[in-house]
């Protein structure tokens, strides 16, 4: 197969930018080479990271972010993920983010593109299905079957993103794989706060700095200090 010649994160952030006016946004512009990716680079082996943000905008949706190539290919995820591999969640793609998007919770103003509030849901990190490396993860995304493993906080084990053949902006289908993390428990009904701060949708849209409970707001500070 001929090896395509990558844009670089800077060109694939066009989309991104064009939709966003920073000096009225909080979120990232991005494109300038943060130091974390420069250094991720330069190991020989990167852990890659995976963000799941629960976005209450003109519609609740979950972005779904996997980082690829420096930058945050992205998913919204109407109804969130599910651990039942019965289930097939309607994944639709959207322009690439920035890295630092990543660590991006609070509030986008109305009127701005995905005005509202921006919840950190689940953070971690991604590998491919069967030790595969970068190139199963590009051509899997290249060929519309992507097969990945998560380690998140709430997310764990195989998954698989199948593009659907349709026209227009490309639509997929997020799907658990059959592993022992496979349940019928429904994590987006039970898991409710942030993984950073503890916090709900409604303490971050009140601006609100930490946790309104004592537990969540311990549990987030043992978080961060791991
Ligand atoms: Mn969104």
């Amino acid at each position: 197969m001929a090896t395509k010649k990558r844009t670089g994160a800077k060109s694939k952030l066009t989309e991104y930018r064009r939709k966003r006016d920073f000096t009225k946004t909080r979120e990232p512009a991005g494109g300038t080479d943060s130091a974390a990716s420069v250094g991720a680079r330069k190991k020989r082996a990167p852990a890659l990271h995976f963000v799941i943000q629960k976005h209450d905008a003109s519609q609740l949706h979950f972005d779904f972010r996997l980082e690829l190539d420096g930058v945050m290919k992205s998913w919204a995820v109407p109804k969130g993920p599910s651990f039942d591999p019965s289930v097939r969640r309607l994944a639709m793609e959207v322009e690439d983010h920035p890295i630092e998007y990543n660590t991006f919770e609070g509030t986008i103003p109305q009127g701005e593109y995905g005005g509202g509030t921006v919840m950190l849901w689940d953070r971690g990190t991604y590998e491919a299905e069967n030790d595969g490396g970068i190139e199963a993860l590009r051509e899997g995304y290249a060929r519309g079957d992507l097969k990945f493993v998560l380690h998140g906080e709430r997310l764990h084990g195989g998954w698989v993103l199948v593009r659907m053949k349709r026209p227009g902006r490309p639509q997929w289908l997020l799907i658990k794989h059959r592993d022992e993390y496979a349940t019928t428990r429904d994590v987006v009904a039970n898991e409710t706060t942030s993984v950073a701060t503890g916090r709900t949708m409604d303490d971050i849209a009140a601006g609100k700095k930490r946790a309104a409970s004592k537990t969540a707001n311990k549990k987030a500070t043992a978080r961060r200090s791991r």
